[in-house]
């Protein structure tokens, strides 16, 4: 379960965000809309600790993963341990180019959980049978398409077996064509009741895929209800004005 409390996060003089409270319960998907320079990718920075927010708390199954108590060495292993359980997926894929796809999937498990070789490797295989890929494991990212990586990223990201998954936009440097493969494969997830927090710009995605949606606009949480609500029936005159532009 992941708690937000009142954070707040600025850029010099820019407040960013502008105390966000949410919180995602264990197994359920919650849906972050919202215009661009909104704050989104702010806040999902500042859950896994990319951002260091300015004032307020965030909890990962009741502990704090800001310790603005801490630096150095000790917040450094402390962050580590944190986003061993956050996988976090973003619009570019960040694979590492020079390993193949298995080893990209394998490398977190084995240098951070010390697992050994065979079992990382058929948990491996296991991950990229789950997305599809069982097939490209010993093919290097240049030669996968987009969605192929994105996969890659996800089933790099659940090797980890996190606590909560974190989509920033997964989908949206795809042509099109390739946009539905990844999304089959967060729909499998949340099937599966994996906890996520998923930032999209996919309204049909979000309202289908979540338990609750949240419009944010400016650094504050606008409206935030149960999709079926958010996307059909919303209460704010800001909500209504950004669904018309992108539904
Ligand atoms: P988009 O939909 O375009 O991805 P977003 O909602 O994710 O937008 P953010 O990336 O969180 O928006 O950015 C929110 C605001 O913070 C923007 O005005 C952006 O310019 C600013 N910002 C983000 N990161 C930094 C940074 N490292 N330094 C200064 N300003 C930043
Ligand atoms: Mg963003």
């Amino acid at each position: 379960m992941v708690e937000i409390r009142n954070v707040h996060k600025r850029f010099g003089d820019l407040e960013v965000l502008k105390g966000i409270d949410l919180t995602v319960n264990r197994g359920k998907i919650v849906s972050i809309i919202g215009p661009s320079g909104s704050g989104k990718s702010t806040l999902l920075r500042s859950v896994n600790q990319l951002e260091v927010i300015d004032q307020g708390e965030i909890l990962l199954d009741g502990v704090q993963v800001n310790r603005p108590d801490m630096n150095g060495l000790a917040f450094e292993r402390h962050i580590n341990h944190i986003r061993q359980n956050m996988g976090m997926v973003f619009q570019h894929f960040n694979l590492f180019p020079h390993l193949s796809t298995i080893d990209n999937v394998t490398l977190g498990p084995r240098k951070l959980k010390g697992m050994d070789k065979k079992m990382a490797r058929e948990f491996g295989m296991e991950l990229l049978d789950r997305v599809g890929l069982a097939e490209k494991a010993e093919v290097f990212p240049n030669h996968l398409s987009g969605g192929q990586k994105q996969r890659v990223a996800i089933a790099r990201a659940l090797a980890m077996q996190p606590k909560v998954m974190l989509f920033d936009e997964a989908t949206s440097a795809l042509d099109p064509e390739l946009v539905e493969e990844v999304n089959r494969v967060m729909r499998g997830l949340a099937e599966e009741h994996m906890t996520m927090l998923i930032v999209t710009h996919e309204m049909t995605f979000a309202r289908d895929v979540s338990d609750w949606a949240m419009f944010m606009d400016g650094g504050v949480v606008v409206e935030e209800c149960a999709p079926e609500k958010l996307f059909s029936n919303p209460d704010q005159e800001r909500t209504c004005n950004f669904l018309r532009k992108h539904l």
